[in-house]
C-alpha cells in the first residue's frame, strides 16, 4: 500500500499535477470537490479533505455536525486532460473516523461485500446519452447547432448530426481514454444534439465512478464549445429522452468468472442461454422493479422519459427506444432487460440523471434476493415487439407498467425492504427528499392545465 501509494505520487509528480479534486458525490450523484495542492496528499488520503455535511443534499446532516471527511481513494487518481496540472480522485466519507453510511460510494462498497460474502461480485458499464443545449435570442433551450444553420430533425447515427459536434465528440474520446474509460464509440442519437458515448466494463465501484467522472469531463468540454452537456432525461417534449442503460453480469467472487452464461451441463430453462443464477437475479430485479424505478428515474422529469408508448410521440424514428413495461428476453430493444448474449443483461431503464452507486446498490439488493429466494421471472419474451401489445396481451404476459411518476415509485420504494435495504440509511433520507420534490412540483399550475380545465366546464 505505501509502495503503491509512492507510486502514485511519483507518477502525479511526473505528470506536472500541482491540485488534486477530492470528489464524492451528493445523493443525486452530483460531484462534490475540494481543490487542494498536491503536498496535501498524504493528509486526503488518511484523513481526509473536510466539507460541512449539511451542505450537501442528502447526508443526514445538519449545521452542527461534525466534519465530513473525502478520503480519496488511490486507486481513482485520474489527471484532467482538459486541465492537465489537476488530478481528480473519488472519495469516500467519513466522519470521526467512520465510514459514513449516507456516502452513497460507501454504501454501495457494503453492499458489494454482502454480495462477496455470499460468493458474488457485480460488473457492468453504463451508456450514457445526452444533450449539448445552448439558449436561443428568446432563452428557449434549443440543441447546439455551432453555425445556427441548419436545425432540420437529424435521425439516430445521422453523419451530419455527428460532424456538427465532431471535435466536441473527439475530444471526449481522446480525454476519456486518457482517464481510462476504454471509451470504443460515439455516435448521434435520436435527436438532434443528442449523442451517446460508450466504454468499457469494469466492476460495480469503477464503473460507477467513470460515469460520475464521464458528465464532469462533458460538462466541461462543452463550456469550451460554448454550449452545455446536459444529461436531464427529457430537455424536448417533442424529441427522445435520455438513457444510460446499464449492461452487467455477475462473477464469481473469488475467480471474477462470469456466472450469466449456462454451464455446458445445465439445461437452458428459459432459453436465452443463461445460468439459472442469472435467471433468479433477473427475478429479484423484475421483482421489485417498481421501487428499483425510484433510484433508476430519481427525478420528476425522467418520468416524462419513461412514459408509456401509448400515449407518447417521440424520435425521428417515431420511437423512444425507452421502456416503459417491465419485461425480458431476447436480444430486442423493446425489452426493458435485454439479453444481447449470454454473457450480459441490458437494463435499458436508467436514466441518465442517475446516480449509479444508488443504482448498482439497489440492483445488487433485489438480485441477490432473486438469488436466495429462487425468484422465477416467468417465461422470456421472445420475438415480440413490447410496444405493440394491447394492453390485454401484456396482461397475459404478465407485464407490468412502469410507475409514471416520481411519488408511485417512491411509494413502492417506500414498501419494498428489500429495495430499502440496498440504500441502507440512504433510504429514508432519498424517501424524504424525493416526497418534497413532488410537492414542490405539484404546487406549480401549469399553462397546459390552465388552458384544458379554465372554462372545459
Ligand atoms: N434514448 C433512449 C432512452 O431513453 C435509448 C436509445 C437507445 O436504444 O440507445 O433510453
Ligand atoms: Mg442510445
Ligand atoms: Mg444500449
Amino acid at each position: 500500500d505505501q509502495d503503491n501509494r509512492k507510486k502514485v505520487f511519483e507518477g502525479l509528480k511526473r505528470q506536472n499535477v500541482e491540485f488534486i479534486l477530492a470528489q464524492f458525490v451528493d445523493i443525486h450523484g452530483a460531484p462534490r470537490v475540494k481543490q487542494v495542492p498536491l503536498d496535501s496528499f498524504d493528509d486526503i488520503i488518511d484523513k481526509g479533505a473536510g466539507f460541512a455535511g449539511g451542505a450537501v443534499w442528502g447526508m443526514g446532516m445538519g449545521p452542527e455536525s461534525h466534519d465530513l471527511m473525502a478520503r480519496t481513494d488511490l486507486e481513482t487518481f485520474k489527471q484532467l486532460p482538459w486541465q492537465p496540472n489537476v488530478a481528480l480522485a473519488s472519495s469516500d466519507l467519513y466522519v470521526d473516523g467512520e465510514a459514513w453510511p449516507f456516502c452513497p460510494r460507501n454504501n454501495l462498497k457494503r453492499m458489494l461485500k454482502i454480495m462477496a460474502e455470499k460468493g458474488y461480485t457485480l460488473n457492468g458499464g453504463f451508456e450514457p446519452e445526452h444533450f449539448l443545449v445552448t439558449r436561443d435570442d428568446q432563452g428557449n433551450l434549443k440543441p447546439w447547432d455551432p453555425l445556427n444553420i441548419d436545425s432540420q430533425p437529424k435521425p439516430c447515427y445521422d453523419f451530419k448530426g455527428m460532424c456538427q459536434s465532431m471535435d466536441y465528440l473527439q475530444d471526449i474520446m481522446r480525454y476519456g481514454n486518457e482517464m481510462g474509460f476504454g471509451i470504443y464509440q460515439s455516435d448521434h442519437e435520436d435527436a438532434n444534439g443528442q449523442y451517446e458515448i460508450n466504454f468499457d466494463w469494469t466492476n460495480a465501484l469503477h464503473a460507477s465512478d467513470r460515469l460520475v467522472h464521464f458528465r464532469m469531463m462533458s460538462g466541461q468540454v462543452a463550456r469550451k464549445y460554448g454550449a452545455i452537456a446536459t444529461f436531464m432525461a427529457k430537455p424536448f417534449e417533442n424529441m427522445t429522452g435520455s438513457g444510460a442503460h446499464l449492461h452487467f453480469h455477475v462473477a464469481d467472487a473469488v475467480t471474477g468468472k462470469n456466472i450469466f452464461p449456462l454451464a455446458p451441463s445445465e439445461k437452458d430453462w428459459k432459453g436465452l442461454g443463461l445460468s439459472k443464477t442469472a435467471i433468479h437475479y433477473i427475478g429479484g430485479l423484475l421483482k421489485h422493479i417498481r421501487a428499483i424505478t425510484a433510484v433508476a428515474s430519481p427525478h420528476i422529469n425522467c418520468y416524462r422519459r419513461i412514459q408509456s408508448g401509448e400515449f407518447v410521440y417521440s424520435s425521428a424514428s417515431g420511437y423512444t427506444w425507452t421502456p416503459s413495461f417491465a419485461s425480458y428476453g431476447d436480444n430486442n430493444r423493446t425489452q426493458l432487460f435485454r439479453c444481447p448474449d449470454s454473457n450480459r443483461i441490458e437494463d435499458r431503464s436508467p436514466s441518465s440523471m442517475v446516480n449509479p452507486y444508488l443504482l448498482l446498490a439497489v440492483n445488487i439488493a433485489a438480485g441477490l434476493d432473486g438469488i436466495e429466494n429462487q425468484i422465477d421471472p416467468g417465461d422470456a419474451i421472445m420475438g415480440r415487439n413490447i410496444w405493440n401489445l394491447s394492453i390485454q396481451e401484456r396482461k397475459e404476459l404478465g407485464m407490468i407498467l412502469l410507475p409514471q411518476n416520481l411519488m408511485e415509485a417512491v411509494e413502492a420504494l417506500e414498501e419494498d425492504d428489500v429495495v430499502k435495504g440496498g440504500l441502507g440509511a440512504i433510504a429514508d433520507e432519498y424517501i424524504k427528499l424525493k416526497k418534497g420534490e413532488w410537492g414542490e412540483f405539484m404546487r406549480h399550475v401549469t399553462p397546459w392545465e390552465v388552458r384544458r380545465s379554465l372554462t372545459l366546464l
